[in-house]
């Protein structure tokens, strides 16, 4: 069951409405049944009405506002009789709205390609959720729960936060630089991130105990930019997800096997 730790780290995505059902009924449990989360959601609840006070906003100077206006009528004409004091904010949101729902829309389709290409149904599901796991990562403050590059640290982090304890290899001298974990959801249950970064690319490393027998052969998928890469180990499944080129992305997921 849903821990106020998990809870903690759920709920500004609870909260921005962007959980799936299964992970929002767990959190909604918890706050159910404990006092203190629910006092730590009506702060942020309070906390984001605040935010949202258009008292915060910041205008633009009138000289700023005014070259700009300068440079609308000369793109478009037509836009200047429909100037208002108020057209720097309804612009500014016209133009960026569709530009966010366009690039959900790409993750998603993006979610659905990997959907169609890979073999079981069961494996259908748990790659969309990895997918969708690592692009939600790379926004701001997602992508690390504790950051560190010491195995000693990042292993212990996880102990009372899942059923098991995820194998956390150091494989610094082969290049691979750890730099935290991070709990996730997929396959129905809370899963352990590793997270490791070569240049500037981020590789999450999803696992979790694989009760069943283990793969001969790494499977590989790609969709919208973004490797995929999959096997059952002995005693536990690996999902590697990462924009990085597949022949290093391979070279990780063989030092992750060996290990
Ligand atoms: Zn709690």
């Amino acid at each position: 069951m849903m821990n106020c730790d998990d809870s903690r780290i759920y709920l500004p995505a609870y909260l921005d409405d962007e959980l799936d059902v299964a992970e929002s009924l767990r959190v909604q449990k918890h706050l159910a049944e404990c006092g203190d989360c629910r006092r730590v959601q009506d702060q942020q609840v309070v906390l984001r009405a605040a935010l949202r006070d258009p008292g915060l906003r910041a205008h633009p100077s009138a000289e700023f506002a005014k070259r700009l206006e300068t440079a609308l009528r000369k793109a478009a004409k037509e836009e200047a009789r429909s100037q208002r004091p108020s057209w720097f904010e309804s612009s500014w949101t016209f133009r960026w709205v569709p530009a966010a729902v366009a690039l959900i829309v790409v993750a998603a389709i993006g979610a659905l390609l990997v959907v169609n290409r890979l073999g079981s149904s069961h494996q259908q599901l748990i790659a969309s959720a990895v997918l969708a796991g690592h692009i939600r990562s790379l926004q701001p403050g997602h992508l690390i729960d504790v950051p560190s590059s010491d195995r000693h640290t990042v292993k212990p982090w996880f102990q009372g936060k899942l059923d098991f304890s995820p194998p956390v290899p150091d494989l610094s001298a082969l290049g691979w630089n750890l730099v935290g974990g991070r709990l996730d959801y997929a396959d129905g249950r809370p899963v352990a991130v590793l997270v490791y970064q070569r240049r500037l690319h981020d590789i999450n490393v999803f696992l979790w105990p694989n009760h069943g027998s283990a793969d001969d052969a790494i499977r590989e998928e790609s969709a919208q930019g973004y490797q995929i890469l999959h096997w059952n180990g002995a005693e536990t499944t690996y999902w590697v997800v990462s924009d990085l080129n597949k022949v290093e992305l391979l070279d990780l997921a063989r030092a992750l096997r060996g290990h």
